[in-house]
């Protein structure tokens, strides 16, 4: 049977993409040596990093004074090499959610962490509006996509301070004013490659400013100067995102990827807006293109196991929802079919008629 892959991550890559990495597993660019056993300093390796490189330059149109690198320890690790880098006295948190308050937590170990607004008590259904960033913070920090909520702030904020952001699970879905940012970053297991890498970009002139001391390998700088070779840099998971950035090129940048995940998210919605079993879970005008987030409506709460049932049996996989939501969650990212989603949307759909 046909799978339809809806995990939130790690997730859904292009065939293609995963194919070329298996590929290079086996043999890396007829050299008859496999990827993983060749050095990461060896003169064929280094045009990978520097493709993925230019590559998300291009994709992104960063601006001049940006720099990108590849670095482990997942997404976690910016929470703590964010603060260690950018935060001197004071800085601004927006708290959306689970991934949000993990940062915060972390920046609280270097300075005043000021949390500018939150929706926790409505269980992140919505990304707060109209709140005041104090204009004294190093940055403000906010979640550009709310993976577990889903909720997602598809704009570029205007802010008073250098914005700081964790885009791990909506990166390269749409186009970003990357001036607007001293710092992004994002794991790149969502939507950009398979697990073991993040993607860092960092505006040049805001490192260096902190006056404390940082650990060599938590230090940005050291990753700019030395190109992410300052140590052994994942080279499997770089070569997965080399690969997929260079699909996601191919169809059309992240124009074509804003364009195409909302119409697989229009598409979704208005099925679960119409279907009387379900209904979502986050306030419209902040809902995710991404993960899109479900529960059954409460006369039929209790057929909630037998849906799942269903639509795994149909080939839908990853659709469980988060603990913290429950439900269902499909994540749609932009390796995500049009055929996949119509899948799910049928399985609904036939779900209904039998109730
Ligand atoms: C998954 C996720 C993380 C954590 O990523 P790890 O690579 O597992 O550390 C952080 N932020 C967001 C938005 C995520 O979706």
């Amino acid at each position: 049977m046909k799978k339809y892959n809806f995990n939130a991550g790690p997730s859904m890559l292009p065939r293609e993409v995963i194919e070329a990495t298996a590929d290079a597993c086996l043999d890396f660019e007829g050299s008859g040596l496999s990827l993983m056993e060749i050095s990461h300093r060896a003169k064929n390796f280094q045009p990978v990093v520097d493709k993925a490189v230019e590559l998300v330059k291009e994709l992104l149109d960063l601006p001049a004074g940006y720099s990108v690198v590849f670095l482990a320890g997942g997404a976690s690790t910016e929470f703590c090499r964010v603060p260690y880098n950018f935060l001197e006295k004071k800085a601004a948190y927006l708290n959306t959610g689970t991934w949000a308050k993990k940062a915060m937590k972390e920046a609280k170990l270097f300075g005043e962490v000021v949390e500018v607004a939150s929706s926790a008590e409505d269980n992140y259904t919505y990304i707060p509006k109209n709140f005041t960033i104090p204009a004294d913070a190093d940055y403000l920090h906010i979640t550009t996509n709310n993976t577990i909520f889903g909720t997602e702030m598809r704009y570029d904020l205007d802010s008073p301070v250098p914005l700081i952001a964790d885009m791990s699970s909506d990166i390269f879905s749409r186009p970003v004013d990357v001036s607007k940012y001293n710092c992004i970053y994002a794991g790149a297991q969502k939507n950009v490659s398979m697990a073991g890498v993040n993607i860092v970009i960092v505006k040049d002139e805001a490192l260096n400013k902190v006056s404390r001391q940082i650990p060599t390998m938590l230090d940005y700088m050291t990753h700019v100067k030395n190109g992410s070779m300052f140590n052994t840099p994942p080279v499997v998971p770089i070569y997965c995102a080399m690969k997929n950035l260079e699909w996601v090129k191919k169809n059309g940048g992240v124009e074509a990827m804003a364009q195409r995940a909302k119409e697989r998210a229009d598409m979704l919605y208005t099925e679960i807006e119409r279907n009387k079993l379900f209904r979502g879970t986050a306030k419209a005008e902040d809902r995710s293109y991404m993960n899109i987030c479900f529960v059954m409506n409460d006369e039929y709460k209790e057929l909630e196991a037998d849906f799942l049932q269903f639509a795994t049996e149909r080939g839908m996989v990853g659709i469980k929802g988060h603990r913290s939501v429950g439900g269902f969650r499909a994540s749609c990212y932009n390796a995500q079919t049009i055929e996949g989603v119509q899948a799910l949307i049928q399985s609904m759909k036939d779900f209904e008629a039998q109730h």
